[in-house]
């Protein structure tokens, strides 16, 4: 099973998508955890990456995409996986579906997490605390907010054209959340 997980931030795309993978037993592919790793060791793209994270900006497509690939070759996303944080714009999309087609792994299944923008913040704000996430600041998110808007937003639409698009209401505990995702999945409690 091949998911793209898609959400603004403080939607919990990635804590859907880590209960998913932990349920699924897919592989997590997270292009802000793969950059966050850069960062941590100090590589030169690490630190030309943070500066841009931490402004709430996007990282450039080349970079992200260059990574996204590299992980894609690995083993163990033969059997599938949960892609979370990427695509971000359209032009990723379009790398995305070029990429998979390549590996011969084309999505199945785009799940869009909806939320209300008001609960954003106080969820962002509790992670802040949580996680301490450089990335996490008022103003910073206050970017990363617009930023989704402006670009990320229409990969939703991109998806929902191909209709491969499922948009799963964001709000409710963790467990119901989660339970939505697997009822459109078709995957039943106790299912695996
Ligand atoms: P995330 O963990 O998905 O919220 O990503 C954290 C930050 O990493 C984002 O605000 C971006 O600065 C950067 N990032 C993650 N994924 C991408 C991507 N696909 N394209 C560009 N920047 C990204």
């Amino acid at each position: 099973m091949r998911i793209v997980i898609l959400g603004s931030p403080g939607s919990g795309k990635g804590t859907q998508a880590a209960l998913l993978v932990e349920r699924l037993g897919l592989p997590h592919i997270s292009t802000g955890a793969l950059l966050r790793d850069a960062v941590k060791s100090g590589s030169e793209l690490g630190l030309r990456a943070k500066s841009i994270i931490d402004k709430g900006e996007l990282v450039s497509d080349e970079i992200v995409s260059a990574m996204l690939e590299e992980r894609l070759g690995q083993a163990d996303v033969a059997g599938g996986f949960i892609l979370d944080g990427y695509p971000r714009n359209v032009a990723q999309a379009k790398s995305l579906d070029v990429m998979l087609e390549r590996i011969g792994q084309p999505a199945d299944e785009a799940i869009h997490i909806d939320i209300d923008p008001e609960l954003i913040v106080a969820r962002i704000a509790k992670r802040a605390k949580e996680e301490g996430r450089s990335d996490d600041t008022e103003e910073t998110v206050r970017n990363r907010l617009r930023v989704y808007e402006e670009q990320t937003a229409p990969v939703a639409d991109y998806y929902a054209e191909r209709g491969l698009l499922t948009r799963v209401l964001g709000e409710g505990t963790i467990e119901e959340i989660l339970q939505r995702i697997l009822s459109i999945l078709s995957l039943n409690p106790g299912d695996d």
